[in-house]
């Protein structure tokens, strides 16, 4: 889980107990994947007993996103079969939808979220990708290689503004403030048994919504990244939402979107677990 040796998690603040590099690397996380393979290689040079020394306390709210300022977002739509049935499309064959949210909607694991006024807004648990070097038009099998770690996200979703108009508006649907929560951690694929099973899901107010497992989706982390590398540069700190399994609001009979005061909890299994409670963004309400 979490507290496993090898973790990598943001030290908050005057923290103690983490090795120093003597200068070597700077506090800032963004630069941490310029040199995520410099940082990788003096982490393995560092006793294990430090590197497994939790006793720091550490105040989860004051955990941003396992990298907080990517040059690229990439969200996956689509993406588990069940997902696209209840959405009403075909799971797609070539190529799933991909779009982004913008970084202005990041956030640590424990948040509140505010409620855009008359917004319907959704649940979408993700296993997020974040990249560790520069990808160009790779193959399948090299993929893993240029993934820092894994964390945990959800897609938070305003259905209103994502599905109005002609066109869908996917970017800004997705991403109003406080809508792309990650964290707790990231976690290196070397620290998984298997990085393309792992359980997933979430519930409101102690109410399972989704549940789901990695190894069902249709696109897996190395397919998306081998597909995306032959359209795109990939650049270290890019960051990729992958898709959600079953369960949504928006899919359900009747449709339930998140209220004021309810609380959303998400996991998934060797990662950990993010905590969002929703309230009113609009004062009239109050
Ligand atoms: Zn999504």
């Amino acid at each position: 889980m979490a507290e496993d040796t090898g973790n990598l998690q943001q030290a908050p603040r005057h923290s103690v107990g983490f090795p120093d590099s003597r200068g070597r690397f700077g506090p800032e996380l963004p630069a941490v994947y310029q040199a995520w393979g410099d940082i990788t290689e003096w982490v393995a040079e560092q006793a294990p007993s430090i590197l497994a020394d939790d006793s720091f306390p550490i105040d989860r709210t004051l955990l941003r996103a396992p990298s907080p300022a990517p040059r690229q977002v990439f969200a996956v739509g689509l993406n588990y079969h069940a997902h696209a049935t209840e959405s009403g499309f075909e799971s797609p064959t070539h190529l799933p939808p991909i779009f982004t949210k913008y970084v202005s909607s990041f956030s640590g694991p424990d948040t509140d979220v505010p409620i855009p006024a008359g917004g319907n807004v959704d649940w979408e648990v993700e296993l997020v990708a974040v990249i560790g070097r520069e990808t160009t038009n790779i193959d399948e099998a090299d993929a893993w290689s240029h993934v820092a770690g894994l964390t945990a996200g959800q897609d938070i979703s305003e259905r209103i503004s994502q599905l109005r108009g002609p066109a869908p508006q996917f970017g800004l649907g997705k991403s109003f403030a406080g809508f792309s929560p990650q964290g707790p951690w990231l976690v290196t694929p070397d620290e998984f048994t298997d990085p393309d099973d792992l359980e997933l899901g979430c519930t409101i107010d102690g109410e399972e919504v989704q549940k789901g497992r990695t190894r069902d989706l249709i696109f897996p982390v190395s397919t998306l990244i081998a597909t995306l590398s032959r359209n795109v540069t990939l650049y270290p700190g890019d960051v990729i939402f992958t898709g959600t399994p079953a369960g949504v609001g928006v899919g359900r009979e009747p449709q339930r979107f998140l209220q004021a005061d309810e609380k959303l909890d998400s996991w998934i299994e060797g990662i950990g677990q993010l905590h969002q409670r929703f309230v009113t963004d609009h004062p009239e309400a109050k």
